[in-house]
Order: C-alpha cells, then sequence, then structure tokens
C-alpha cells in the first residue's frame, strides 16, 4: 500500500468517515505562484494527495493567487510540473482569482451585516493600534461607519477611486480578543497592479485569511491542511465560513512544516538566492527546489519516500538533509548502472602491453541486480586512471597505486607501477606500468593478492565529460532570519573535467548512474548537448545516515 502511513491526520479523516461527517474526502494544494516549489511543498503535496487517494477522494491544485505583486504564470507553470513530475494528478485545476467576484460579494454581505467596514488608518497605523499579547488593541476612529457608508466606501475601493493604501476593508471583530488575529482583521486591501490571471479588471486583493476559508467552501474541501503557523488563524478561518454563510463548512487542520539542515525552505528566500545570482536559476542542482532536485537527479519516487518516512506531526523539527540522501541511495541502488568515470586523470601507459591492440572486457553492470546484465569495456595500452589513486610517497596504510607497488584495475588485470613521469615543475603527467595477463579478472586467478582495486577508463576509447560536484549551499545548521546570505557555502560547486566509459556516448539527460566509487550521478538537462556531456552528482556513496 503506497500510502498507508497512519498519522493524527488520517485518523481524523478515518473517523470523519465513519461518523458520517464527510462523505467524500477533498483535500486542496494551494501554493501561490510567487515561487518554484520545494521539497517542504513535496510534504504537503504528498500528504494531501495521497490521503485522498487514499480514501477515493479528490484533491484540487488551487493557486492562491490573491498577491498580483509577486505572482507570475512563469510559477503557475513550473508549479503543474513539479506536481506532476512527482506523480500526482489534480481532479480541479483552481484559481483563487476566479472566485474574485464571488469573495466580492461575501464581503458586502459581511458589511450589510455590520461585520466589517473601511478603514482609513494606513497599515502602519493599524499595526500599532492592534495590542499585543498583554494589552488590548484600539478601535479605529472608522470602526463605526454606517453600513450604508461602508457599502459605498467599499464600492468605490472596487472602482478604483482610492490609491493604493488608502483604505482597507476590516473584519468587525473584536479589538481586544486575546487571539490578535481577531483583532479586526484586513480582509481586502488595494493594489493597482496587473493580476497574471484578472488583468487590470480588479483593484482591490482579498487577504489570505478572508480568501482561503472561502476558497476552501466554495470547492467543498472538507479537510484543509496548512502548516502550524495558522493554527492561531483558526479562529478567523471559522468566523470567515461562518458569517459568510458559506455552505459548505471545511475545517481547518495544522501540521509541522518540513525544515532541513543547510538549506533554505520559503520561497522568498530562494528567490533572493536565484535574484543575486548566487545560483544558477530555480533548477540550480543546489537547490531545495523539487526542479532543482530534479535536475540533481532525484526521482519522485525518492522524494515520496522520503515525505512518508518524516510523517505528519504537530511538533515542529529540523530534518537532517542527509535523510533525503538515503532515500535517492535507496531508490537508485538497484535501477542505476554501475560504471567507471575517472574524474580527475593521470595517463598510465602500460609498456608491456602490444601497441594496437584493443581487447574488450565484461564488466557487470550492477552486483546486486544481476537481471541488468553485463556490457563490455575496451581496454589497451594507455588508460586514464584517478590523479588521487597514484602517490609518489605514500603513508603507510595506503593500498593504491605507488612506485614498485601493485593494484587491481577493476573489471582488468593487475598492474605494477615502474616509472613517474613529471614535467618541468615536477607536477606528475604520466605513469609507466606493466600489467600481468596472468591476473586477468573472472579467470580465477589467485597466484597472489592484492590490496587496492581502482577504477580507470581507456584512454582511446574514453568520452570526455564535465562532472559537478555539489556541497551544501549553506552552511550551518539551520538559518535564521536573512543571515543565510552570510552563511553561503562558497565551495557548494566543484565543476571536473575527466572521462566517462564509452558506453556512455549516447546517454541522455536525466540518464542515471553510479560511477564506481564516486557515487550517483545524473546527466544534466540544462548543459548536455549532443557534444558535451555534463553530469550532475546526485550524492556520493558514503553515509553515515541510518534510518
Ligand atoms: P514559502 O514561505 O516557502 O513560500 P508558503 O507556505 O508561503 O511557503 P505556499 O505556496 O503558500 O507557500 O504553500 C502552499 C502549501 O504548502 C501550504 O499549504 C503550505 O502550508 C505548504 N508548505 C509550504 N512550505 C512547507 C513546508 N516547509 N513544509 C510543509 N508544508 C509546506
Ligand atoms: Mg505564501
Ligand atoms: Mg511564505
Amino acid at each position: 500500500n503506497k500510502s498507508a502511513t497512519s498519522n493524527f491526520i488520517r485518523s481524523i479523516v478515518i473517523e470523519d468517515l465513519q461518523a458520517g461527517r464527510v462523505k467524500e474526502v477533498v483535500t486542496r494544494f494551494p501554493p501561490e505562484p510567487n515561487g518554484y516549489l520545494h521539497i517542504g511543498h513535496a510534504k504537503s503535496i504528498c500528504l494531501n494527495f495521497e490521503l485522498a487517494d487514499e480514501f477515493n477522494g479528490r484533491t484540487n491544485l488551487r493557486f492562491d493567487d490573491t498577491n498580483p505583486l509577486k505572482e507570475d504564470t512563469e510559477y503557475v507553470e513550473a508549479i503543474k510540473e513539479d506536481v506532476k513530475w512527482l506523480g500526482f494528478e489534480w481532479d480541479g485545476l483552481h484559481f483563487a482569482s476566479d472566485y474574485f467576484e464571488e469573495m466580492y460579494n461575501r464581503a458586502v454581505l459581511l458589511i450589510k451585516k455590520g461585520k466589517a467596514y473601511v478603514d482609513d488608518l494606513s497599515a502602519e497605523e493599524i499595526r500599532k493600534t492592534r495590542g499585543t499579547l498583554t494589552e488590548p488593541g484600539t478601535e479605529s476612529p472608522y470602526r463605526n461607519r454606517s453600513v450604508e457608508e461602508n457599502l459605498d466606501l467599499f464600492q468605490r475601493m472596487r472602482n478604483g477611486e482610492f490609491k493604493d493604501g488608502e483604505k482597507v476593508l476590516r473584519a468587525k471583530i473584536d479589538m481586544s480578543s486575546p487571539n490578535i488575529n481577531l483583532r479586526d482583521p484586513v480582509l481586502y486591501r488595494i493594489a493597482h497592479a496587473t493580476h497574471h490571471n484578472t488583468g487590470d479588471k480588479w483593484c482591490i486583493y482579498p487577504m489570505y485569511d478572508f480568501a482561503h476559508p472561502l476558497e476552501d467552501a466554495i470547492e467543498g474541501v472538507t479537510h484543509s491542511l496548512c502548516s502550524l503557523e495558522f493554527e492561531d488563524h483558526r479562529p478567523l478561518y471559522d468566523w470567515v465560513v461562518r458569517e459568510c454563510e458559506m455552505e459548505h463548512v471545511p475545517r481547518q487542520y495544522e501540521f509541522a512544516r518540513l525544515n532541513m539542515t543547510n538549506t533554505v525552505m520559503s520561497k522568498r528566500k530562494l528567490k533572493l538566492l536565484v535574484d543575486e545570482k548566487i545560483v544558477d536559476g530555480w533548477d540550480d542542482p543546489r537547490m531545495p527546489t523539487i526542479a532543482g532536485l530534479r535536475r540533481r537527479g532525484y526521482t519522485p519516487e525518492a522524494i515520496r519516500a522520503f515525505a512518508r518516512e518524516i510523517g505528519v506531526s504537530r511538533s515542529n523539527s529540523v530534518v537532517d538533509a542527509k535523510m533525503l540522501e538515503h532515500f535517492i541511495r535507496e531508490d537508485l541502488k538497484l535501477k542505476a548502472p554501475r560504471t567507471m568515470a575517472v574524474l580527475r586523470p593521470l595517463k598510465v601507459v602500460i609498456t608491456n602491453y602490444p601497441e594496437g591492440q584493443v581487447e574488450m572486457l565484461d564488466a557487470e553492470n550492477n552486483p546486486e541486480n544481476p537481471e541488468m546484465g553485463i556490457r563490455q569495456i575496451p581496454f589497451s595500452r594507455e588508460i586514464y586512471i584517478e590523479q588521487d589513486d597514484f602517490m609518489e610517497n605514500p603513508p603507510s596504510k595506503y593500498f593504491r597505486l605507488f612506485p614498485g607497488n601493485e593494484v587491481r584495475l577493476k573489471h582488468a588485470y593487475f598492474i605494477k607501477c615502474h616509472d613517474v613521469i613529471k614535467d618541468e615543475q615536477g607536477n606528475v603527467v604520466e605513469l609507466h606500468c606493466t600489467y600481468d595477463p596472468e591476473t586477468k579478472s573472472g579467470t580465477g586467478f589467485t597466484g597472489r593478492k592484492v590490496k587496492g582495486t581502482i577504477h580507470w577508463v581507456d584512454a582511446k576509447h574514453a568520452v570526455p565529460a564535465e562532472f559537478r560536484l555539489y556541497e551544501p549551499l549553506i552552511l550551518d545548521g539551520q538559518e535564521d532570519g536573512d543571515s543565510f546570505l552570510d552563511n553561503i557555502n562558497p565551495n557548494s560547486l566543484e565543476t571536473l573535467h575527466g572521462f566517462v566509459e564509452p558506453n556512455l556516448k549516447d546517454c541522455k539527460p536525466h540518464d542515471k548512474f553510479q560511477f564506481f566509487r564516486h557515487g550517483y550521478f545524473n546527466v544534466d538537462p540544462k548543459y548536455t548537448t549532443p557534444d558535451k556531456l555534463v553530469f550532475n552528482r546526485i550524492v556520493s556513496l558514503k553515509s553515515s545516515f541510518e534510518l
């Protein structure tokens, strides 16, 4: 069963169905199209869609597009792509902006009932007169305008007679409520801005706390799941549904947001990284965005398994980013072909191997999954090995190549180093080795043992490739406020140029491989061209993380 992870929200749904309080579970995923989705959103997407799926309910994708200044159709399209890529199909596709007329009418209803008024105080004055946790707020001098005056002013707000910030519509609830959210919250504000969906039709826009419950009620949402910060807004949510006399009554439930180490998780902050060109766009493989994770090489399966494992609770916590890495390793372990790539090449000439001769060696594609079969790789007199698989003056316990030492070449032969060739600056540029034909891999040679096995590619047939290795974008543990800009890791990207096996010549964007000893890699979809292969390292092989 792909979704039966128990959590408190699932228990509520089961009770509601059993008690007949709801006939069909309806959830929604309600992003604001002001940026790309991140891994935190994936948690919410999985929760909403998997919950409804499990009980044969419905899930809407709804764009909460009530702030024209920050929203864009680019984001709408990216969000749709990401939700689909994660493997979910929405039932309804909606825009909050499709309900603007209905929301306006409900606001008029509130005014007529004496439950809302037009206020001339500035945003600053409203904030100052709201009071604090220990002090009640003070009433606005405009609070007792007549219904007629309010109706007239609200109509004129809509008509565009006032400038931004000149007036707002506020709920008339209770300025001394212990819950600050109920101290006459703003319902509508003026913004002369072109909206991505409604163009210039509107110059007043509903606030989240007014719009969201109405959107849920209009769509027949039964369980409206949001993050914990909205717990104190729930009384206002219920007030709006009740006072606006919505026929359907949705219920809000809160769960803890996902926070992760060494990253930022807010569209606003992620946008800053993009705008400041600290990263190469929203889909930079270092970003915690769905698009970034996809480009890095994460799979929907790994992200969904991660979301299931972190679960849903009501206590905030910070998840170790290593846990996400654990799930991509698990997913690719049996799926990704294993092959050899040399990231920092050092040429080796095998002096006793016949010049001009090439032989094909058998190599298993995945020893943990024999069904993946074997491939053939060329071997000849010149190969590349990894620079750090050789040391001229090694410490004890170094079992790789050094003058006089013998190592095993994976899938090939034992080789022994005899000569070290250096350039004028003294850098090692080439090694001369000999091989022992008796030691061919797969022949069962037991004559002697070597302690080191290294990887290689044949120099003549190797395919050049670029490798991009990533480290966390943000140093330190959890970011706080805007200080994350001071904590950017200057070494989060390392670009190397080396070689892969010739079999990879025709690989396509998003093909995934395990490079022996280096980790899992994804063919980068942005920079790979027919003439140039670029690989993103998804994760290295080793992990200290245990579930
Ligand atoms: P951000 O600050 O990153 O923009 P947001 O909550 O403002 O986040 P929305 O587009 O409004 O983003 O969110 C859509 C849905 O995704 C909401 O229901 C929200 O609760 C949920 N969500 C956003 N971030 C997280 C997170 N880190 N963990 C779990 N759910 C999240
Ligand atoms: Mg938001
Ligand atoms: Mg936000």
